[in-house]
């Protein structure tokens, strides 16, 4: 999501912005300080929250100031994170705790690689204890390129957050990371965290629609439309809840996507009917890509007496099994009867959401009259 700030948490994209950045020594052993490790007691989800600021920031206000703006702020965060469980469907509450007793205080580049601020706090974080990061960068110094960011590395199954404004207005500007968006855009971020995709990339608009010229909007979640507006005015989608409470206090590498996988329905169940009768059709595939539905399909199927199954739709979004990420998202989908035509959207996360309702197939009904 981009906005006022940049707030980036990629458990599923891999190293795509390595940036050049000043190689820092390891420093600071831990301090002994007792945490309770993460836990899952069937009521309350714990989960300890690692927290890195860049050391020009850090050195511009007191230690105080940001123990207590961070105290605030995860108390926001962990507000919003439940309260927006609007019909109370999950199963636990849950608790982000972020170590305010020992800040790790980090030099150099914000951005993920070898060199980046990622790197260097996953390494100085007791991983025993910790499987979440959350990197503030106050002064973003313009070493990291463009505002949009980057990709991180797969610390087996460890969640890293930026929070950064990486915009060359705020260049070497005190970044205000305390505002009423940044606490809603980490909250999404742990969506994330907790195994959700971003819903938001697949809203259509209408006029990138040049098959059917009507938008498409997904479910209305803090991974969508969601992610700043105010808290009363917010709320988790049923998938969402769905997935938070099949994860659990899980962390693993590749999450999201392997989660997606290893439920999506794998049976695809159209049927056309005429008149209540079933009738042959012509069925298409148009693909979605960056929000334009493309004129070519990609896919064409004959329908023979109202009645069609893709049997394996794995083989057909994933195209190829080891690199989960490269698949279809969404497909708009032509039913043509003697020349009549009428669409659905199918989605990736709408087969992922039946498969967690442990449904083998997703059943495609086109009516005509
Ligand atoms: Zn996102």
């Amino acid at each position: 999501m981009r906005r006022l700030l940049t707030v980036i948490l990629l458990l599923f994209t891999v190293n795509h912005f390595m940036v050049a950045c000043t190689p820092e020594s390891d420093k600071l052993p831990e301090p002994e300080i007792s945490y309770t490790p993460d836990y899952d007691n069937g009521e309350v989800i714990y989960i300890n929250v690692k927290i890195a600021i860049d050391k020009k920031g850090w050195e511009s206000r007191t230690p105080e100031f940001y123990k207590e703006n961070l105290a605030q702020q995860w108390d926001q965060i962990n507000i919003r994170f439940n309260v927006c469980d609007r019909k109370q469907q999950l199963q636990r509450r849950y608790i982000f705790k972020p170590d305010l007793e020992d800040i790790i205080v980090y030099e150099g580049c914000s951005y993920w690689g070898d060199n980046g601020a990622d790197t260097k706090v996953v390494k100085r974080m007791d991983k025993q204890i910790f499987k979440l990061a959350v990197i503030y960068d106050f002064y973003y110094q313009g070493q990291e390129h463009g505002e949009y960011g980057g990709g991180c590395g797969d610390f087996d199954g460890i969640g890293t957050i930026l929070v950064i404004n990486a915009s060359e207005a705020m260049k070497d500007k005190y970044n205000n990371h305390f505002d009423q968006y940044t606490y809603r855009a980490i909250t999404h971020e742990l969506g994330h965290f907790r195994g959700v995709i971003d819903l938001y990339t697949y809203v259509v608009e209408a006029k990138n629609n040049p098959v059917s010229h009507e938008g498409f909007m997904p479910w209305h979640c803090l991974m969508n439309d969601y992610c700043y507006t105010p808290d009363q005015e917010s709320a988790w989608s049923d998938y969402a809840i769905k997935i938070f409470n099949k994860t659990g206090n899980t962390k693993r590498a590749n999450l999201i996507n392997g989660l997606l996988y290893e439920d999506f329905a794998n049976k695809l169940d159209v049927s056309v009917t005429k008149d209540n009768q079933p009738i042959n059709a012509a069925l298409r595939l148009y693909p979605v890509h960056y929000g334009k539905v493309d004129v070519n399909p990609s896919f064409s199927y004959d329908v023979v007496d109202g009645k069609f199954t893709i049997p394996d739709m794995r083989a057909l979004f994933f195209k190829n099994p080891d690199v989960l990420w490269d698949r279809y998202h969404l497909f708009l989908v032509e039913a043509v009867v003697d020349g009549t035509k009428q669409y659905s959207w199918l989605a990736d996360y709408m087969l992922h959401n039946a498969g967690l309702d442990n449904e083998e197939s997703y059943l495609l009904s086109f009516t005509f009259h």
